[in-house]
């Protein structure tokens, strides 16, 4: 097992790139923990699948060092990093049966057979195809193929680091439930370097530890569950995290009270002058409908039942807001005003949180 460093890491797929737009994944300086369970989240085309590759070695970085235990592996090729990689579509040996694919991580570098025996048996349980050993994987649905790929993905157990490239998109969703709560107990079991990447934030959420949200080849926040729901550091994380995701407000900032669409709001906390686009960021959830006079005037435009709760829809000066209300509230049509939870409250300038006065850094 390994700690992973990016070194001023970037790569552009571009032979001679000129500006920062042409560079796939931005300057990144990072340290992935030894022995964390990481999710990889952000949007197709972010940039998640260029920075796993870099990782592993199937591709080279235009700039900057990958250093694994502090040992510079930039220029070492993949098999000499020691690394497990799933991909999103399974890579499997047709010829050969699950049992041998299984085991050919382990027989490949000498393994013992008795070892190899009682490990691909155990492998083969957590995926769920020990009444599959003995068939050939030609024929195999896709399905089943990709749980052989990640069965040898997870066989060996002396790896520096396991990575997995949203390596349930082409499993069923029971399955996929069960398959991502076998990583888990495989993480908890042998406490191995884990980068799970995926573009769905439930599956980001429940298998990590720790979340690295990317968005347009930038790592913009890396955190628990709870500090990307409560401290969204990039409003996209904001956006993107969260069901429906935080709502932005335009804003003009004073001290410790914001001016929105015309009504002054308290936000619970001071903030020096900031420059820029400046806006206050509320999740649903801390928004709340009331006939207080003093609240930012809102039309309401619909009302989703979800079951647990309602989401309502409102217009704020011609940008549409959801607020998260209680499943017994009536919602009367027309103009409400709405008032907002101090804690709940995040400040952006430039799409970047702002740290309140006295907030620890
Ligand atoms: P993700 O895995 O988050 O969907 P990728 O890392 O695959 O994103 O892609 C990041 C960006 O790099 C995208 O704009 C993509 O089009 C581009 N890209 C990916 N692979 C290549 C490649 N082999 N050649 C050129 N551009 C690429
Ligand atoms: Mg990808």
């Amino acid at each position: 097992m390994a700690k992973i460093t990016l070194d001023n890491l970037a790569h552009s797929y571009l032979a001679k790139p000129t500006s920062e737009d042409d560079f796939a994944l931005k300057e990144l300086n990072h340290d992935w923990v030894d022995g964390e369970a990481y999710a990889l989240l952000g949007a197709s085309g972010c940039g998640k699948s260029t920075l796993l590759n870099i990782i592993s070695g199937l591709l080279h970085p235009s700039q900057g060092r990958i250093l694994f235990n502090d040992r510079d592996v930039t220029h070492a090729p993949t098999a000499e990093r020691n690394i497990a990689q799933v991909f999103q579509f399974p890579v499997v040996y047709d010829t050969m049966s699950v049992h041998d694919n299984l085991a050919f991580p382990l027989r490949n570098r000498g393994a013992d057979p008795t070892y190899v025996a009682g490990r691909v048996n155990q492998i083969a349980k957590m995926i769920g195809m020990e009444a599959e050993l003995n068939h050939k994987a030609r024929g195999l649905t896709a399905d089943a193929k990709q749980k052989i790929s990640l069965g040898r993905g997870m066989v060996r157990e002396d790896v520096n680091a396991l990575l997995f490239d949203e390596p349930l998109t082409v499993i069923d969703p029971h399955m996929k439930w069960e398959l991502r709560t076998q990583l888990k107990s495989l993480h908890h079991e042998f406490g191995h370097t884990m980068i799970y990447v995926t573009h769905d934030q439930t599956e980001a959420l429940t298998f990590a530890d720790k979340v690295v949200v990317m968005y347009d080849g930038r790592v913009v926040q890396i955190g628990t569950p709870q500090e990307l729901f409560e401290r969204p550091a990039h409003t996209f994380v904001g956006y993107f995290i969260g069901s429906p995701g935080m709502n932005l407000f335009d804003a003009e900032i004073d001290g410790a009270a914001a001016r929105i669409a015309g009504v002054t709001v308290p936000l619970g906390a001071g903030y020096a002058p900031a420059k820029g686009k400046l806006q206050v960021g509320v999740r649903p959830e801390f928004i709340k409908l009331s006939g207080a006079a003093d609240g930012v005037p809102a039309r309401v435009k619909r009302v989703e039942d979800v079951g647990r709760h309602k989401i309502v829809r409102l217009d704020v000066e011609g940008r549409e807001i959801s607020a998260i209300v209680g499943e017994g509230s009536a919602i009367s049509d027309g103009t409400q005003n709405i008032t907002f939870d101090p804690d709940g409250i995040n400040v952006y300038a430039d799409d970047w949180r702002i740290a309140p006065e006295g907030e620890a850094a």
